[in-house]
Formats: structure tokens, C-alpha cells, sequence
């Protein structure tokens, strides 16, 4: 660890309602667990504003030494069209409707999620190494989680399922210990019907059963069927980072239904706490009016901002200008903004030479470094780092002084916008001088109206394997691939 490591990290959590101090269980290491998608649609932008949350958290992690043990899991089957296992499981919906099979349907929004993640910079799992975990791929210690729940007697079966005993579960720091809510209060908004042989409307299903029409079924201790959504997050966090993990995040919408159940099986098998950090991230608001092409009747996904100019990493500064505990406003106009900020960000990297990105940086940028990093540390501030990214961009021209290279590449391991790559690809279409020359003669030949000359250079310059194209800005030279 180096110096900047020593720095407390705060973060608020759910469980208290504090913004609190971050230790790990395990000095250095991080165990983080968040819930990742459903697989049966393509995941809007409000999504993303989630994925995008845990990646610069952990990354944030990652600036101050520790090493992140990340586990995110894909819902391929369980998730019902109700949190509250009422209705269809969402997949097998997707999967009649579109004529296919469940796994197609996985399987292609899964890779369709993946593509997004890549575009936005958004960092893999490393647990297992850049894998997700399919809830598919882990039935077996799905069975034996909720075999250890029965064990405690935390769990009955019944014709219809085995499912958690809620009533049983009841009590100071159990049910409702994350969503301060009781539990009338967090079905208050249900008007669902639940399975008749259930002991209590409040009960969860753990592993469904007799459901024939349901194409994806296992056998288990209790009969074919199929496991309940909450179970798959409380099977493979535990399987992959043990029985109680430092952090576990999800979206605001998680806290009262998703969470506590995971709590409540967990805790019940184990007897040791599950979560020692909740930490939930806000909304993406006002997507309903956006008027992005093609989006009409559906939220926008990352194809409509890209399919109007708008770079995906754009939208990554837009996310990461606002806290992750306010809601954020979606616009075009606003996203805009954010791309404007890239713009500028980017033509400072292109203009600087190998000489300076490897060379020392100047004295001036530390402090600059320093608040970065402070603003991370409280509650993750990444409106004020990324203010303090463009102050230090804008300081950097007033002084005619580009050495902040190394300062503004560790502040990018959390703003993940890829400077060094920008300035790389950027020198590597830097032109030789010759061919420079020929492009400056030719623009010169173009004012002068001697077309002639014009087209001579033009072809010059074809033949030296270059592409030439006119724009309002003058001739523009590519070398060909
Ligand atoms: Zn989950």
C-alpha cells in the first residue's frame, strides 16, 4: 500500500443510516456482492446508472489499496414477473413470446448486457475472474442453502413450494431491519394473489414446485421444480465470499423486498450476519419523456444515445457527476453537457506528447490528487472529484503546463475514460512530417482555387497509402488500414 492508502473510506449504509467509516472484515480486502440483471430485456439507462455505481465504487476501493473481491449474478430463471414470486418467471415470458427457448433468451441479453458494460468501461467481476455468476450454473448450492434453512427451521414445504417462514423470522434486527418497515407496511402496496397452501401471505418462496408448465426445472430433496429469485443472490455470495460479506449493493428499489429476504435466509442458515455494508444507489428520473430517437414506448438504452452522437462514456461523466444517493434527472440536453466535458477532457489528452506522459509530472497537480481522492473517500463525492479533474485540465493550460500526465491517470482509474488510450490513438495518427507538408500544400492549393494542383497532391499522397478527404475544416489524412 502506499501512502494514499492510509485515507478513511466513509460510505453510507442502509443497515444504520449513517454515512460510516468503511472496515473491512479482513484488513485489504474487500468482499462485495451486487445484484445484477434479470435477463429478458435489454437494460435501460437506469440500469446502467447502477452498474456504473458499482464500478466506481469498487474502483474508489481499488485507489485506496484494497484489493475488491467482486461478485455480481445473473438471473436467468426464478425472478417472476412480481418480486413476490406472483405471476410469470420473466424469462420463460420473454421466451413464449419471442418463440424462444429460455436459454436463448438468457443467453442473448446476457451478452447484449455485457456489450453495454464493455461501451461504458464498466470492469467485470473478479470473482471468478472476470465472470457472472448464472443462477442457472448454481442450482446445487441453491439446494443445499435452502436445505441448511429447513435444517434450522426457518423453512416448510408444502404442494406448492418450499418456502421461508416469515412469522418465525419475526423480531427486533430480523424482518425488517433494512427497510424499517413492518411487514404490513412493505406488502402494503401488494394486491397479489399468493399460493393458497403458503402459511402466511408474508411467506417467500425458496424453491418452487408442481408448476408443470414451467420449462425449466431441476430436481431436488423435495421434487422437480425450480428455485424462488431472493435465494440465488444468498447461494452464491456465500459460496464465493463467505458467510458474511463486507459489502452488498443494489438499487433503491432492492431495500424493502429483495434485501431483507436475503437477509432473512442468509442469517436464519448461517447465524452470523450477512451484510456487514448495505449500500443502495438512487434513480435515474424523467427517462418517460426522453425523446431519444427510436425509443418510444420503452425507457432509452445506451443504442439511442449512441445512435445520436452521443459517446457511451459520456453518459459514464454524466452518472458520475452526480452522488449516488441523489436521483438524477435524465436529459438529452444534460447528457449533452457531459459529453462536452468529455470533448474537453479528450482534447487536452490528444495534445500530449510521449515526452510528458512519461516523463515526472510537475509539484503543482498533488494537492490536486488530494482532493480527488478526499472526495471519494466522502460517501463517494464524484461530482466534486470530477470537478476537481477538470479544474486541474484547466489549471494545466493557464500555466502552459501539460506535466499532470501520472496525477491525471491515477484519478482515471476511477473516472475510467481511457487517457492514455485516447492519447495513444491519437499519436499513432499523427502524421509523418512529409505528409503533413503534402496536406498543408493542398489546403493551400484548395484556397488558391488551383484545382489542378489540388488534385495532383491528392493523388500523392493516395499513392503513399493515405485517405484524403475534404472537409469544412480543411483536408483531412488517415493513413489506410
Ligand atoms: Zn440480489
Amino acid at each position: 500500500m502506499n501512502a494514499d492508502a492510509v485515507k478513511p473510506f466513509f460510505i453510507y449504509n442502509t443497515l444504520s443510516r449513517k454515512v460510516e467509516e468503511f472496515v473491512p472484515l479482513h484488513p485489504g480486502v474487500v468482499t462485495y456482492y451486487s445484484c445484477g440483471p434479470t435477463v429478458y430485456l435489454p437494460q435501460h439507462l437506469g440500469n446502467m446508472r447502477s452498474y456504473l455505481f458499482t464500478d466506481t465504487l469498487k474502483r474508489a476501493l481499488r485507489l485506496n489499496g484494497y484489493e475488491v473481491r467482486h461478485v455480481m449474478n445473473i438471473t436467468d430463471v426464478g425472478h417472476m414477473t412480481s418480486d413476490q414470486d406472483a405471476g410469470e418467471d420473466k424469462i420463460e415470458k420473454t421466451a413464449r413470446a419471442e418463440g424462444r427457448s429460455p436459454k436463448e433468451v438468457a443467453d442473448y441479453y446476457t451478452e447484449l448486457f455485457i456489450h453495454n458494460l464493455e461501451m461504458l468501461r464498466i470492469e467485470k467481476p473478479t470473482v471468478p475472474p472476470g465472470q457472472f455468476c448464472r443462477a442457472t450454473e448454481h442450482i446445487p448450492d441453491m439446494i443445499a442453502l435452502i436445505q441448511r434453512i429447513l435444517d434450522r427451521g426457518y423453512a416448510y414445504v408444502v404442494h406448492s413450494g418450499v418456502y421461508f417462514d416469515v412469522e418465525k423470522w419475526r423480531g427486533p434486527g430480523r424482518m425488517g431491519r433494512l427497510s424499517r418497515q413492518s411487514l404490513e407496511e412493505q406488502f402494503a402496496e401488494q394486491r397479489l394473489e399468493h399460493a393458497s397452501d403458503k402459511r402466511s401471505k408474508h411467506d417467500f418462496a425458496l424453491w418452487v414446485l408442481n408448476q408443470p408448465g414451467h420449462l425449466m426445472q431441476w430436481d431436488s430433496p423435495w421434487g422437480r421444480g425450480y428455485p424462488g429469485w431472493h435465494i440465488e443472490c444468498s447461494a452464491m455470495s456465500m459460496k464465493y465470499l463467505g458467510e458474511t460479506l463486507d459489502i452488498h449493493s443494489g438499487g433503491l428499489d432492492h431495500v424493502p423486498i429483495h434485501h431483507e429476504n436475503e437477509i432473512a435466509q442468509s442469517e436464519s442458515a448461517t447465524g452470523k450476519p450477512f451484510v456487514r455494508y448495505f449500500v443502495h444507489n438512487a434513480f435515474l428520473v424523467g427517462m418517460e419523456g426522453a425523446k431519444i430517437s427510436k425509443s418510444s414506448g420503452r425507457f432509452p438504452v445506451l443504442a439511442d444515445l449512441v445512435a445520436v452522437g452521443i459517446d457511451p462514456i459520456a453518459f459514464r461523466l454524466f452518472c458520475f457527476g452526480a452522488k449516488y444517493r441523489s436521483e438524477l434527472a435524465f436529459s438529452l440536453d444534460a447528457v449533452r453537457a457531459a459529453q462536452r466535458n468529455l470533448d474537453y477532457l479528450t482534447e487536452f489528452a490528444r495534445g500530449v506528447p510521449d515526452g510528458i506522459a512519461h516523463g515526472a509530472d510537475s509539484d503543482w497537480p498533488q494537492p490536486y490528487f488530494e482532493r480527488f481522492h478526499e472526495a471519494l473517500n466522502n460517501d463517494l463525492n464524484t461530482p466534486q472529484a470530477l470537478a476537481v479533474v477538470l479544474d486541474l485540465v484547466g489549471e494545466s493550460y493557464r500555466r502552459n503546463d501539460k506535466r499532470i500526465w501520472n496525477t491525471l491517470a491515477r484519478m482515471d482509474t476511477v473516472l475510467g475514460v481511457d487517457f492514455e488510450g485516447i492519447r495513444r490513438r491519437a499519436a499513432s495518427e499523427r502524421l509523418p512530417a512529409e505528409i503533413e507538408a503534402l496536406r498543408a500544400q493542398r489546403d493551400e492549393a484548395r484556397k488558391k482555387k488551383d484545382f489542378a494542383r489540388s488534385d495532383a497532391l491528392r493523388n500523392e499522397l493516395l499513392a503513399r497509402g493515405y485517405e484524403v478527404k475534404d472537409t469544412p475544416a480543411g483536408t483531412v489524412v488517415q493513413r489506410r488500414n
